[in-house]
């Protein structure tokens, strides 16, 4: 049974402003949930959108909005039900992703919790090392970009670079990082939606960088240019804005638009969605890899307890805590050692929430007694 719930509203800055091709991120704005069950158990969940809606429409507000008008009440008058009854139920709700998966991620920490195992464990996947890749937003110059890899690549031994690419920029940052790297290092690129079927020519000629995929080259409904793309170019093609939701995904399984996904917990609407989407591809022998917002640790941690699932076949974006933000707010800070995201093995997400770091960078919060 669920006797509390808390929402707390955090804005914690990035160190440096992160630019893809739709918009550019300076802070990251997340809902910290709480939740209390009747043995004074705490399971924590994070509803992390992005600070505007360039990405998607979700923003910080509507988020919050949703959480405080639809799920907290509907939690209020579901409070005694078993956790899988909820979590199937949530499963359901007309909200959107980014708010479910707050609720979800903080039911399946109380889950593990009380079964008093892991959370990957609770989740049906064995333990295994994630490998961690890191990631470098759209850069002014090639001599930025060298730099910024020279910069992080050592810092935790990442396993691989992940570039973000838009016309016009992706034929010479990735000749220069191959010329300075070598054909060795695992390199991929995000394109973010913003190429169309006239770009073919040009990912053909990035066929010879030997990436190891294109992550959604062209617009998410754009089924009939990934289709097209996939036949003309070597290189794999990854969905990840296109596998918006469960529904979506069918669809563009269904029409043979991509040879690997992208799983967004957050966008999906948390950890029961995200491994249905990845039975889903492994059914269909499509491998996963789990990507990120980013997100502040607590959904950082729940990303990295699903990514030892065995269709997780590349080094997820997650990658430390220090590599993003000014400040964090799980301790332990997440941190990534060998190219590998260090894993204690306790119950629950394994992680302890600072509650003084979230007074810290609280904007609002809101407490809910649910009725016992
Ligand atoms: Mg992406």
């Amino acid at each position: 049974m669920i006797v509390k719930a808390h929402l707390w509203h955090v804005a914690i800055q990035l160190l440096t402003p992160f630019k893809i091709s739709s918009g550019e991120v300076s802070s990251k704005d997340t809902i910290v949930v709480e939740l209390e069950d009747e043995a004074g158990r705490v399971g924590w969940g994070e509803s992390s959108p992005m600070a505007g809606p360039f990405y998607s429409p979700e923003t910080p507000d509507s988020v919050w909005d949703e959480l405080n008008e639809q799920l907290l009440p509907w939690l209020a008058q579901r409070a005694k039900d078993p956790l899988t009854d909820l979590l199937g139920e949530l499963a359901a709700l007309p909200t959107s992703g980014f708010a479910r998966a707050g609720i979800d991620g903080a039911l399946w920490d109380l889950r593990a919790q009380r079964a008093r195992m892991p959370l990957y464990q609770a989740l049906g996947c064995a333990r295994r090392d994630v490998p961690s890749g890191f990631a470098v937003g759209l850069m002014p110059n090639v001599a930025d970009l060298l730099a910024a890899i020279a910069r992080y690549l050592p810092e935790g031994g990442y396993r691989r670079v992940k570039i973000k690419i838009e016309p016009g920029w992706d034929v010479e940052p990735l000749t220069a990082i191959r010329k300075c790297y070598g054909p060795g290092l695992i390199l991929q690129t995000d394109a973010n939606a913003s190429y169309r079927r006239e770009h073919i020519p040009v990912f053909k000629e990035m066929d010879r960088f030997h990436l190891a995929m294109h992550e959604q080259p062209m617009a998410k409904l754009d089924f009939d240019g990934l289709v097209e793309l996939r036949q003309q170019v070597r290189t794999p093609i990854c969905v990840d804005e296109s596998a918006e939701t469960l529904p979506r995904l069918r669809q563009v399984i269904d029409r043979g638009a991509c040879d690997i996904v992208n799983i967004k917990i957050q966008r999906l609407g948390g950890l029961t969605p995200a491994l249905a989407a990845i039975e889903l591809c492994a059914r269909h022998h499509i491998p996963n890899w789990m990507g990120t917002m980013p997100e502040l640790g607590i959904a950082s941690v729940h990303a990295l307890h699903l990514a030892m699932h065995t269709n997780m076949r590349f080094p997820t974006d997650v990658q430390t805590s220090a590599h993003w933000f000014v400040d964090n707010i799980i301790d332990p800070p997440l941190s990534v050692c060998d190219g590998l995201a260090q894993m204690p093995e306790l119950p629950g997400i394994g992680f302890e929430v600072n509650r003084p770091k979230i007074a810290q960078y609280l904007v609002r919060e809101q407490t809910f007694n649910l009725p016992s």
